[in-house]
């Protein structure tokens, strides 16, 4: 039998490649289930033999201790910054030099691959496992940020070479990650983060590794240092770094030098199908021995510069400054434009964040300003074309008072015994509040109620009708079909639509009580952890901090501000309330099998099949079998398709499963 060691460096291989396959092709192999149980049986190991659970294992991208303070490190390779070009002219400027640079005979051929707007960071790997990473920082010393690069997904605790390798990358969060964590954001009371340039940046170098982990990063490395001894080409070099598993964004491509701007001009067509931001191409001269030729300014290689596409922008007119009041009561000033178009739709609010913003920019009611679309998200102004003022512009200020209920403005403190930018109203029953708090309670990824739009909440709130999230559910109809534009068939569809939300599960109930901290990843994995909202109203408080605390990822912050929500009066007897209104069902857990010919049977598929996972799953539980996601003892039969691991068959040994091919499988469902 393979003892703890093989078997846990097996799992480990399985792990890592089921990451690749995961955060670098974007093509899982197994469900996340499956990879679940992997992690989970990598883990019991580890309890048992605590020696195998080193920094590179796995299990490890939860994050470990904060860190002291900032340590700087001297590398042993500067990390240069690039030359940048804008156009055709300085691209063939740049051709030009490099084939000055070189003899007549010395043909250069470039490598052109994506400017990758993230995070810049250098990893060291030595004996197969990151012994630092850190931050560009001047180039010459960076930040020490091996702890929080270790958290990243996709990137590998362990790569099958042993000597030194230095990569360096960007740490990026993928568009479609950072809306999700934006939702999270709000949900948290925070501000979104306008672009993942910034996100990344920002997370990257958090003090709290366990904070990391939960951010969705991921690294894609573009160059691998001093390796001319393997590889004589930069092209070669990244094909060797994804062949080790490391991530790479497998978009160079490798043309003469009359290529180079069709090369260019075709990632300019094809980023904004990229997951991440693109903001310009970079082109290097592929061969290592010219590279070493042409060498380096005191800034910049001589063999690389960055093309930098236009960013989108757009100038326009700032006609007045709205304060928006948000969930949390805060005041946030959104400048409201002259519409105008920009990257293909109308734009006419643009996010200002806080005063500070609006004080930098020294922008005023009136101004004409610059805007841009970040990531293609939250249009910013970007500056202000003071030159063009006419006349004499009032500065803004912000108001001490709350636009909505008239209660003056307050800062909370921030840990740092610095007031946070934001001001607030510390009113909780702020009308604005109170609306804002309800909309959400309604919207997609909570609760779901799509009749309670802006307008009606607004409507209700105002009519005194609603004042919290329980008054919805003993809505008068009546009373409803009274208020402007409605009619008694929309009133009682508004009321249906209400009383449907009841049946929603405990997550999204959760999730859209709006705890601070708890967006929809966490309030999923406390109702998980809860069950139902009267059993976590039983808990004491200590009982709440034990179950909150034992939850993966759920950090010291995360437990308090859940201990804090319970502990309020006025938001334990509104959930008590909806308790007793019956709102929300308990967290599913696994559901229980139908009856079926296949009853008492259990089932691990694995491996290549003909049909879709998924699909044979939903066919065997239907026959009443039970699905195990690995194999584990009392499972009774492993489908083994092409390519299924030999880990899986030795546990099919191990536990006596049997092992049937899916051939037979087909049989054994027509029966
Ligand atoms: P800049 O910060 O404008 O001087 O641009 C240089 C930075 O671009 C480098 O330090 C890298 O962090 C980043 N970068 C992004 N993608 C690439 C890439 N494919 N190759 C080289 N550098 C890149
Ligand atoms: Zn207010």
């Amino acid at each position: 039998m393979a003892s703890n060691a093989e078997r846990h460096a097996a799992l480990v291989r399985e792990i890592e490649a089921h990451n690749y396959r995961y955060y670098v092709l974007d093509d899982p192999a197994v469900s996340d289930a499956d990879f679940d149980a992997l992690l989970r049986e990598l883990r019991e190991i580890e309890a048992r033999e605590p020696a195998l659970a080193t920094s590179a294992s796995p299990t490890q991208k939860v994050g470990g201790e904060v860190r002291a303070g900032v340590v700087k490190v001297k590398r042993e390779h500067r990390m240069f910054s690039l030359d940048n070009a804008y156009s055709a002219e300085d691209m063939g400027e740049f051709v030009r030099r490099v084939r000055e640079g070189l003899s007549d005979a010395d043909v250069p051929r470039f490598c052109v691959e994506p400017k990758l707007d993230g995070a810049s960071v250098e990893v060291v790997y030595d004996g197969g496992v990151i012994v630092q990473a850190t931050t560009r920082g001047d180039g010459e010393t960076g930040e020490d940020i091996t702890e929080n690069v270790r958290t990243i997904r996709g990137v590998p605790g362990t790569i099958p070479h042993t000597g030194k390798l230095t990569v360096r990358g960007e740490v990026v969060i993928f568009r479609k990650d950072l809306e999700v964590m934006n939702r999270e954001r709000e949900a948290e009371g925070l501000e979104p983060f306008a672009n993942p340039r910034n996100a990344a940046a920002g997370a990257v170098r958090m003090m709290d590794p366990r904070e990391v982990a939960r951010r969705p990063l991921r690294a894609l490395f573009y160059q691998a240092v001093e390796v001319e001894q393997r590889c004589d080409t930069h092209g070669a070099a990244l094909a060797w770094l994804a062949e080790l598993g490391l991530p790479t964004h497998r978009k160079e491509v490798v043309v003469p030098w009359d290529g180079v701007m069709a090369a260019i001009g075709a990632i300019d067509a094809a980023r904004r199908d990229y997951p991440y931001e693109t903001d310009g191409a970079v082109v290097k001269v592929d061969s290592f021995r010219q590279q070493a030729i042409l060498g380096f300014t005191s800034k910049f290689p001589k063999w690389a510069v960055a093309y930098k596409f236009a960013a989108e922008r757009a100038t326009t007119v700032v006609r007045s400054i709205e304060i928006n009041v948000g969930r949390t009561g805060a005041l946030t000033p959104v400048a409201i434009l002259d519409p105008v178009e920009l990257s293909g739709t109308t734009v006419s609010r643009a996010s200002l964040h806080n005063a500070d913003q609006i004080r930098e920019l020294d922008l005023r009611v009136g101004d004409r300003v610059v805007i841009e679309k970040a990531g293609e998200i939250i249009p910013q102004v970007l500056e202000v074309e003071t030159s063009a003022r006419t006349g004499a512009l009032e500065p803004f200020a912000m108001p001490d008072t709350c636009p909505a209920c008239g209660t003056k403005a307050v800062s909370r403190l921030l840990e740092e015994d610095r007031a946070e930018a934001t001001l607030r109203c510390p009113n909780r029953n702020c009308p604005a509040q109170v609306m804002a708090k309800i909309h959400y309670f309604a919207r997609r990824f909570a609760m779901d109620v799509a009749s309670l739009g802006l307008v009606l909440v607004q409507q209700l709130v105002d009519a005194g009708m609603v004042r919290d999230v329980a008054d919805l559910y003993v809505l008068d109809a009546t009373r409803v079909a009274s208020l402007d534009r409605m009619g008694k068939k929309s009133a009682e569809n508004v009321i249906a639509s209400i009383a449907a939300s009841r049946e929603r599960t405990l997550d999204r109930l959760l999730c859209g009580l709006g705890i601070p901290q708890v967006g929809q990843v966490a309030a999923r994995q406390l109702a998980e952890e809860g069950e139902t909202l009267e059993r976590m109203l039983s808990w004491s408080p200590e009982d709440l901090r034990q179950h909150a605390g034992n939850i993966r990822g759920f950090g010291p912050k995360m437990v308090d501000s859940i201990a804090q929500f319970f502990a309020d009066p006025v938001e334990r007897s509104l959930m008590q309330k909806l308790v007793e209104l019956g709102v929300g069902r308990p967290q599913p857990r696994e559901a229980p099998a139908p009856e079926g010919p296949l009853t008492g049977s259990s089932f691990c598929v694995t491996g290549v099949l003909s049909r879709k996972r998924d699909d044979v799953h939903a066919d065997l539980k239907a026959r009443g079998a039970t699905i195990h996601e690995s194999v584990k003892k009392g499972t009774t039969y492993l489908v083994a398709g092409e390519k299924t691991g030999k880990t899986k068959l030795d546990q099919a040994k191990k536990h006596g499963t049997k092992v049937i091919t899916e051939a037979e499988l087909t049989e054994l469902l027509g029966a």
